[in-house]
């Protein structure tokens, strides 16, 4: 059997999930909440079911929950999607970007990546037989303790054979947010070339300190050429539902759609209709960030009692931490050990680099998901202050 990824291995969330719970350590490694949804958005998805929302719902997801979807990113970014031709549920964020790349992406494009990144974006690429153009991010300093993108370097990253770009903002792992700079960088960046954006945007409604989510959505000349993704995995606390969605012009869907629709076909029609009926009222997103930003602080406050010292995060629900001061393993190995020997489980950053290497280098940092209770944190910071 000749392997299409020889390289990949089992996702890294599914390998430290694992060995947290062979070990009975507390995870703080994969990115999932520990509590439930909203009550009321549970209930009403059984309700969906128990009301014969039970058979294939049409291919591109069922119209209502499109047509909210298209209400909340006018509302919030600007840019008005025909729910009909330019809105697509998918089954997680995850299915809208193999998806796209998919469709996207011939037999020797390049696609700028910039690292760290996501782990499904390298093997995506190299499945549709594209050619990953790694682009570094600047690395913290004492002065800005949190990475930033060196917009200069994606600029010389584009060629003529640039397909697409990949953004994913606010990041994991890294936590950063994009600023209005950042996206004037881009639009300058992409004009007069036929590059197509990825946005990655599952974080969208986890931003702190007062700042905004900047969607690809809220500038015309960006979205003209974007695909922009998000989860109700992470908006809802419900990442075990995998219902997600992309929105795009309507060229680009069209497109999308047909990878879609033999992917997956459609996505499970009660969480659909659930979520469709929820989305109507509630306004909980607009809550996220001031409870994440809430356990965000918890657990910086936390490591302050530790030898762990974390870089500033401007959004999602991660944090990255340097542990130099306590150990010079690898990445990989200090994350193992951390679960097996000290009841706490992260991820190694070196998990978000293309080569493997990158555990060797100038970095030692871990990834904490601050998605938990305040007492699963309470718990963690206790055992993080003994290491
Ligand atoms: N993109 C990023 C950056 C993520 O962190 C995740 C998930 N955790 C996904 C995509 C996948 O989202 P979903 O679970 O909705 O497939
Ligand atoms: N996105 C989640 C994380 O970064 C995990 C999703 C997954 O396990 N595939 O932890």
């Amino acid at each position: 059997l000749i392997s299409k990824l020889p390289n990949v291995g089992t996702t890294i969330f599914t390998v430290m999930s694992q060995l947290a719970n062979d070990h009975k350590a507390i995870n703080l490694g994969q990115g999932f909440p520990d509590f439930d949804p909203d009550i009321d958005l549970m209930t009403k998805v059984s309700q969906a079911m128990m009301e014969s929302h039970n058979q294939y719902p049409p291919m591109a997801g069922v119209p209502e929950l499109r047509n909210e979807i298209s209400l909340k990113v006018k509302e919030l970014y600007g840019r008005l999607y025909d729910p009909n031709q330019e809105v697509t549920v998918t089954s997680g964020a995850t299915e809208a970007l193999m998806a796209s790349i998919l469709a996207f992406v011939h037999e020797g494009d390049e696609v700028v990546v910039i690292e760290p990144c996501y782990d499904l974006y390298l093997p995506a690429i190299e499945l549709a037989g594209g050619r990953p153009v790694v682009v570094a991010m600047q690395a913290p300093t004492e002065q800005v303790p949190r990475y930033s993108i060196d917009w200069q370097a994606v600029r010389d990253a584009i060629t003529d054979r640039s397909k697409l770009l990949i953004l994913n903002f606010p990041h994991n792992p890294t936590g950063i947010n994009m600023q209005e700079s950042d996206l004037d960088a881009l639009e300058d960046i992409v004009q007069n070339t036929g590059i197509f954006l990825l946005g990655d945007e599952v974080y969208e409604h986890i931003v702190f300190d007062g700042q905004q989510h900047l969607s690809l959505a809220t500038r015309p000349a960006l979205s003209a050429r974007s695909i922009v993704i998000s989860s109700f995995g992470k908006t809802y606390n419900a990442t075990g539902w995998k219902v997600g969605y992309c929105c795009a012009p309507a060229a680009m869907t069209a497109e999308i759609r047909k990878v879609h629709q033999f992917m997956v076909f459609t996505v499970n029609s009660p969480m659909q209709v659930g979520l469709a009926n929820y989305m109507k009222n509630s306004r909980a997103h607009l809550a996220l960030s001031s409870f994440y930003q809430q356990k965000r602080d918890r657990l910086v406050a936390g490591l302050a009692g530790t030898r762990f010292k974390p870089l500033q995060t401007q959004g999602s629900f991660f944090l990255l931490a340097d542990y130099s001061a306590i150990s010079d393993m690898p990445e990989a190995d200090f994350a193992r050990w951390m679960t097996t020997e000290h009841g706490v489980g992260v991820i190694p950053v070196s998990a978000f680099y293309q080569d493997a290497a990158a555990d060797r280098s100038n970095h030692q940092l871990i990834r904490f998901c601050f998605a938990k209770r305040d007492d699963t944190l309470d718990t963690a910071i206790a055992r993080l202050a003994k290491i």
